[in-house]
């Protein structure tokens, strides 16, 4: 008899991990919580605009991935060269901020080369066990103390010293040259560095037509159908509190700390290594306003303090069917952790402060909807325990039929990218 395998979670994980089964001639069963497919690439229209669930851009590096994704959409993906924006000392500079030192200060811009150019000289540094050394041993202080410090420890609110790094920042953190950052200081760079130098979007509908187009070719998948207890020794989940459903295979894509309150029996050394993982949150506040709204950007980073969002982006420059004609569209990302706790009563109000303070939106953009969104499982943190605690989950999940996958199965920093691809490799196991 064939194997039953079933997949708990219908993000881009889940659908790639069914799609890809599915090509191999194999029918996997997917549960899903939610009334729609998607996760967290997901889409909504309120009153004629249309937002994700904060920005979500699609930073191809995987040549598979990106045929698929335009196979799958049948022309709907435009590619964009990204134009994004660091907002500080009053003004908007070109990011990355490391290559573009010439709009600041330039007791600032000063500080930052001749810091980087203190750093030159010295060994590289190796990304290792503490992020803070990282930045400081990789820009030097000046671009450490106006960007990548604020930055970072606002965005991931943890201590950054408390962070291991090896396993992600090379990729999502750009590094320059010494010759990179002279000309960026004498006269701005040509910005394309890093892996979101360019971005896909869709034409039309928002980021969450790219899970309808897996969720077409798919099949059982069933949706309102919230996995509330995994017994690993009978194999088998419950549905919804009532329904049973035995498997051979799990292929696991929902959150590992949600594992403690439904996955039985765990053994002590497990709890304790899901109860070691960590994760920031991210408040997302998207908006709908009237007339024109900073036409010439895609994203701006905010590395200070005393604003509250880290980022914000504009819908209306991904896609002009995103916001009805003459109106605009934007989201602003606030994050948040147990250690770094947000205001809820006043976080809408304190956002719509800092967005008119910073002139990101002026008088004119009447503001005609707000649309809130709180993610709780927002970014993995890369704590010093990360490795060893994921790598215990992980074995003692596989040794008893769960495979995990997606960003908050396999605990990854994890790009949309990243996760149809680790759905395909875990379709590959069978
Ligand atoms: C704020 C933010 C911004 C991002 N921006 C970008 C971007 O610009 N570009 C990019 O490439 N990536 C971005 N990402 C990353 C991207 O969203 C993820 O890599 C990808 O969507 C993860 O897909 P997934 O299937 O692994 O997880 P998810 O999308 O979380 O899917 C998991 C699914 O499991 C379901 N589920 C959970 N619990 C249960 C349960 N008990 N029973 C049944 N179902 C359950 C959920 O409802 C969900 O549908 C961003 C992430 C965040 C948090």
């Amino acid at each position: 008899m064939a194997k039953k395998i079933i997949i708990l979670g219908a993000g881009l994980a889940g659908l790639s991990a069914a799609w890809h089964l599915k090509k191999k001639g194999i029918q996997a069963t997917v549960f899903e919580k939610e009334a729609i497919v998607g996760g967290l690439c997901r889409t909504k229209k309120v009153n004629g605009f249309v937002f994700d669930y904060d920005g979500h851009l699609l930073h191809f590096q995987n040549n598979y991935a990106l045929k698929l994704s335009k196979r799958l959409l049948k022309g709907n993906l435009i590619r964009h060269e990204r134009k994004a924006w660091v907002s500080n000392f009053g003004i908007f500079s070109r990011y990355p901020f490391q290559a573009n030192l010439n709009a600041l200060p330039k007791p600032v811009a000063e500080e930052c080369l001749w810091g980087f150019v203190r750093v030159c000289n010295a060994k590289p540094a190796m990304p290792g066990e503490n992020f803070l050394k990282w930045i400081n041993a990789t820009f030097g202080l000046g671009i450490a103390k106006h960007f990548m410090v604020p930055y970072n420890e606002k965005f991931w609110a943890v201590p950054l010293n408390q962070m291991v790094c090896s396993l992600w920042v090379e990729k999502f953190i750009p590094r320059v040259y010494l010759s990179d950052i002279v000309n960026g200081f004498l006269e701005g760079s040509c910005d394309h560095f890093g892996y979101n130098a360019f971005f896909w979007y869709p034409k039309k509908g928002g980021i969450m037509q790219l899970p309808l187009a897996f969720e077409e070719s798919i099949g059982k998948i069933f949706k309102n159908s919230r996995i509330n207890r995994i017994d690993l020794e009978k194999k088998e989940i419950t549905i919804n509190g009532k329904d049973k459903e035995k498997y051979d295979s799990l292929i696991l894509t929902i959150p590992l700390p949600e594992l403690i309150k439904i996955a039985r029996p765990l053994p002590h050394k497990i709890l304790a290594c899901l109860n070691k993982l960590q994760w920031n949150s991210i408040y997302n506040l998207n908006l709908g306003v009237e007339g024109t709204c900073q036409p010439d950007k895609h994203w701006v980073y905010f590395p200070h303090k005393e604003t509250v969002f880290f980022r914000a982006g504009f819908f209306h420059n991904f896609s002009h069917d995103l916001a009805p004609k003459g109106k605009s569209s934007l989201y602003a990302e606030v994050s948040y952790s147990r250690n770094k706790p947000i205001n809820r009563k006043n976080i809408v109000k304190h956002v719509l402060r800092d967005l008119y303070k910073l002139g990101v939106i002026t008088k004119k953009n009447k503001i005609l909807v707000t649309d809130e969104n709180d993610i709780k499982y927002g970014y993995p943190v890369y704590n010093r325990n990360y490795i060893r605690a994921t790598s215990v989950i992980k074995d003692f999940l596989y040794s008893n039929g769960v495979i995990t996958c997606g960003r908050y199965g396999s605990w990854k920093y994890m790009s949309m990218e990243d996760s149809i691809l680790d759905g395909k490799e875990a379709a590959e196991v069978f």
